[in-house]
């Protein structure tokens, strides 16, 4: 009998570890289950060129899907069991032999700001399509969340002439990302680029019939908008209780991202952490790169019943007013910051016991590989 694999999560998770076991097995049959009403679609663009509109929205959908597995779009999984090998979803229950795990993440809600159509959290197609459509009348937009995602729609609405506030509870942009002195040289791009910055203040109202935001040091901002970047939680709680989670993690998986202990089943992407061998520790990532390149190494490993470890330095990408920012490596909490003698563009390199952990290229992706290689080696020599 053909074995049957099982992705929940419809996005590049699905989509990417389906493609590599449709390349390893022609036979074996292969469903994914989606929430959204979306075939697999690229979200990176839906913060930058989709906004800036450079992009047309039919173009951020992902190919070779139709051939290679059945998508049910519209299915939402309620729960697992792992002794049954059942998904129970919105639609029935889904017997599966082999089970990844891919239903990403979702955006922190802030109690003073309830979505509304124009408080917007973006994180899907349909919210970037809704934010999009309120740029066209825009003159000021509120951004709240001086993270990756905030900072890419501040870029696009002054790239369209909209006026701009970021506000943020943290002293500095990108606080949960980078050191001061790569948030020092980010705010200035931004500001260079006419983006005023409030931090060090949380939003505490926002009045929808006036669209006046309010922080915390009583600044008032009249907006047609407001854009909420203010973190993900993995979007796990439908396996809560039967597999192990950790909050603010996901799923915990190994090096060669099974879940130990519970058969043919892993996780990948921002929905999970796996742990990173040279690193040593599990190790949480919310970028495309890393959720690809899992998916594609669980579905391997799955299918040809192997524990190969990923020992992968996990690299993101994000642009903003046409720089291109470039990390390598998981943020440390402890770690020092030093500049890097870049040939061009910023860098800054994050010490953890005398290690190079991570590494921020501002504008100057040359030598990117030569960093991974160097990161690689600290790591293998510690
Ligand atoms: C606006 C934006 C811009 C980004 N830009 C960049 C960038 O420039 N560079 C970069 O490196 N990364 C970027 N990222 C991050 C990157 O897109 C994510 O890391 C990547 O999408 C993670 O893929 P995933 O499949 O793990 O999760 P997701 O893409 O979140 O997909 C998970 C899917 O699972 C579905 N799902 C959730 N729960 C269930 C359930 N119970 N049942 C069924 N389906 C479910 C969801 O609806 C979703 O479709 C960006 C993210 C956003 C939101």
């Amino acid at each position: 009998m053909k074995r049957h694999l099982v992705i929940v999560g419809g996005s590049l998770v699905g989509h990417r570890a389906a493609l590599a076991a449709r390349r390893l097995d022609r036979e074996i049959e292969i469903t994914v289950l989606g929430a959204e009403r979306h075939p697999p679609y690229q979200r990176p663009p839906l913060s930058k060129q989709l906004l800036a509109g450079s992009v047309s929205p039919d173009r951020v959908y992902m190919h070779g899907g139709n051939t290679a597995y059945t998508l049910r779009p519209g299915t939402v999984a309620h729960a697992l069991d792992t002794s049954q090998k059942l998904v129970a979803t919105s639609a029935g229950e889904v017997s599966y032999d082999l089970l990844v795990i891919g239903t990403g993440a979702r955006p922190v809600q802030l109690a003073e700001l309830p979505p509304g159509p124009s408080v917007i959290y973006l994180r899907t197609l349909d919210d970037a399509l809704l934010l999009r459509s309120l740029f066209q009348e825009a003159s000021a937009i509120a951004v709240v969340g001086a993270g990756f995602v905030g900072l890419e729609v501040a870029s696009a609405a002054r790239h369209r002439g909209i006026g701009v506030t970021v506000i943020d509870r943290a002293p500095r942009p990108l606080a949960s990302v980078a050191g001061s002195g790569c948030s020092r040289v980010v705010q200035q791009l931004h500001e260079e680029n006419g983006v005023e910055f409030l931090l060090g203040t949380a939003v505490t109202s926002w009045d929808p019939l006036t669209g006046t935001v309010t922080t915390g040091t009583g600044a008032e901002r009249r907006v047609q908008a407001v854009v909420v970047g203010a973190g993900v939680v993995p979007a796990t709680e439908w396996v809560e209780g039967e597999l192990p989670v950790e909050a603010g993690k996901g799923v915990l998986a190994g090096a060669d991202g099974c879940v130990e202990g519970y058969g043919q089943l892993g996780v990948a992407g921002d929905a999970g952490s796996w742990f990173h061998p040279l690193y040593g520790r599990y190790v949480h990532v919310e970028h495309y790169e890393t959720a690809a390149t899992q998916a594609a190494h669980l579905a391997a490993n799955l299918l040809t019943d192997q524990a190969t470890p990923l020992e992968e330095i996990p690299f993101c990408w994000s642009e903003q007013h046409g720089t291109l920012l470039q990390v390598l490596g998981p943020r440390s909490e402890y770690a020092t910051e030093i500049e890097l003698d870049t040939p061009s563009g910023k860098g800054w390199g994050y010490l953890e016991n005398g290690r190079l952990e991570q590494v921020i290229l501002l504008g100057s992706g040359a030598n990117l590989d030569q960093w991974r290689q160097e990161i690689t080696a600290q790591l293998r020599s510690a």
